[in-house]
């Protein structure tokens, strides 16, 4: 932590360095002795102090100055600094002025000029003022602080970013905390927008895309070489598998992100049938680990960029980037999972990110501390989310469509969520309508055996609707099903017929998709088992026929 600061403010020179003078003799051993010669320079700094997080313990200021007195000044220093210690310095006619304060700015002491000797007029009471403000100011956080609104959306793709990459930060709702609210109107300079993100260096970022925020914590989005043995496409199991073993096995290869590393299951907040973690581990600690181990093998990141489009020029392949920058490769593969699907309900889309979340659970079940909160879905990955809700929310209510959990969610879930007071499953119920202002305050919900409806308060939905495959950037390339999964290997024979414009002599391997050297692996893939497990699976068998394939080209 740095050294906290003591901040002397004067206009008239000579006092201003005889003041700071004394204050370096006895305390910077322990503080950092900062002056300023008027209350609006001392005002900035503050400000940039206040961005940097770093301690005030004391302000020290003349009373008399010009443009802003020392009161003026103490009254806007602590809207950010509520807790340091306030001492106004005075001559004997503005007595009067240092009294009434005292009240007014909650002043700590006054006192006169002249000072001396320190040892009797200064230390003494500086001193019993600094170790009041030790002992109870808490250390500040010196990591990256991010201040918004729990019902701003952008607020809320800030925030799982950084928890996705396990990327520690404090939150700040300037809605309940004035000195964040204040640190925000004096740094947005009227542009009223959020979150803003304050860095440790000083540095902040209002409402960041987040490519530009990636950049700034130390992650790449852009490729370091224009080509590559293997280019990934997604960076969920299947992907970060194929990266590992891509890596170790020799191959050049690069991973394309579009969010963040661990796909769906880093949204997962616990996953307790990998194997291997017998306490169950979080989907975002399962993804820093693999994309640590794929990296220390050799395997290049790009994140924040989707993959918009891919072409073929035998025998490399192309892919383009959302920046409009393309990348060549011997061999391609596809892990692009699945998306979550819509909620098409009247009413919803302003609160999508901001009361209203996607599969979000992990990173903002905090905020709805003794809230009711409504899960929709019948899944795991609903019966995850509402366990994990469960721990915060005083009400976690499961609401899903079907008659019965047991067709559609494993057994250990539907033990754990029978377990859990705070828990109620609302079968044979669907979401109508949603309602409220700033944020969601109600939903309608309808019976769909009664036909009957009813519009109970909600202070979140949480949906776990299903998914569809991530596939439409490929165009017509590459054969698919009716809903859009890749089709791979034997599916791709019909009639003992290869597919249309198959030229290798051969069938396509296991994985290998319509076009020869794309291979596909994880959710993503017809018929496929939807599984951590088994995503993980096809993603280290895709090297090995990738392997298989270089030597036929
Ligand atoms: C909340 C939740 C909980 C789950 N819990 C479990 C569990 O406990 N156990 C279990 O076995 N399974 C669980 N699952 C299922 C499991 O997470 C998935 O089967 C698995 O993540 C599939 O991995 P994947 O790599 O095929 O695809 P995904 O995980 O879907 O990853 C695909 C990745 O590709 C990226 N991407 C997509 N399109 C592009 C593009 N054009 N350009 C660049 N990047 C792109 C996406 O951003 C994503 O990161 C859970 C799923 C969810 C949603």
């Amino acid at each position: 932590m740095a050294k906290p600061v003591i901040m002397t403010i004067d206009d008239e020179p000579h006092v201003l360095n005889a003041i700071a003078r004394d204050l370096q003799a006895h305390y910077q051993k322990e503080y950092r002795i900062v002056k300023a010669g008027s209350g609006e320079d001392a005002l900035q700094t503050v400000q940039a102090f206040k961005r940097r997080n770093d301690p005030i313990a004391l302000f020290l200021v003349d009373q008399r100055m010009p443009s802003m007195s020392g009161v003026e000044f103490l009254q806007e220093a602590i809207k950010l600094y509520p807790d340091t210690k306030k001492v106004l310095l005075t001559a004997y006619a503005d007595t009067d002025a240092a009294i009434a304060s005292i009240n007014a700015i909650d002043l700590d002491y006054y006192l006169m000029k002249p000072w001396d000797p320190p040892e009797e007029r200064l230390y003494p009471v500086l001193d019993d003022l600094l170790s009041d403000w030790l002992a109870s100011v808490p250390v500040p956080y010196d990591g990256i602080r991010v201040a918004g609104t729990l019902w701003s959306a952008s607020s809320h793709y800030v925030k799982e970013f950084l928890a996705r990459y396990q990327i520690p930060y404090q939150w700040l709702d300037i809605e309940k905390d004035a000195a964040a609210r204040e640190l925000v109107e004096a740094s947005a300079e009227g542009r009223p927008r959020l979150p803003m993100l304050f860095f440790p260096d000083g540095t902040t970022l209002l409402d960041p895309e987040l490519g530009t925020l990636a950049g700034k914590v130390g992650m790449s989005t852009r490729a370091k070489q224009p080509f590559y043995d293997l280019i990934i496409i997604g960076a969920g199991p299947a992907g970060l598998a194929g990266a590992v073993y891509g890596a170790s096995e020799g191959l050049r290869t690069i991973v394309i992100e579009r969010e963040a590393a661990g796909g769906q299951a880093g949204t997962s907040s616990r996953i307790e049938n990998y194997l291997g973690f017998p306490q169950g581990i979080s989907g975002a600690d399962l993804a820093r680990r693999a994309m640590t181990q794929a990296q220390r093998l050799g395997a290049e990141f790009v994140t924040t960029q989707q993959v918009t489009g891919v072409r073929t020029e035998d025998p490399y392949r192309y892919v383009t980037l959302s920046d409009g920058s393309e990348l060549s490769c011997r061999a391609l593969l596809i892990s692009t999972g699945v998306e979550v699907r819509q909620l098409d309900v009247p009413g919803i889309q302003p609160f999508i990110g901001g009361s209203v979340y996607y599969g979000a659970a992990a990173s903002e079940a905090v905020y709805y501390r003794d809230k009711r909160v409504y899960v929709i879905g019948g899944a795991n990955s609903a019966g995850q989310g509402a366990m994990y809700l469960s721990r915060f929310a005083s009400e976690v209510c499961i609401l899903f469509r079907g008659d019965s959990l047991h067709s559609s969610m494993s057994r250990y879930l539907i033990d754990q969520i029978d377990g859990t007071q705070n828990i109620k499953v609302m079968l044979n119920n669907e979401v109508t309508a949603v309602q409220g202002n700033e944020h969601l305050e109600a939903i309608t919900l309808r019976n769909n055996q009664s036909g009957e409806s009813e519009t109970v308060p909600a202070d979140a939905l949480f949906i776990f609707i299903g998914a569809v495959p991530g596939t439409r950037f490929l165009g017509d390339l590459i054969e698919r099903d009716e809903a859009g999964f890749i089709y791979t290997g034997q599916d791709l024979i019909r009639n003992g017929r290869r597919p249309g414009n198959w030229k290798p002599k051969r069938d396509p391997f296991l994985l290998e998709t319509s076009v020869p050297g794309i291979f596909a692996a994880g959710d993503v893939r017809h018929g496929v088992i939807r599984r951590v497990a088994s995503a993980v699976g096809q993603g280290a068998v895709a090297v090995s026929l990738v392997h298989k394939y270089l030597e036929t080209v």
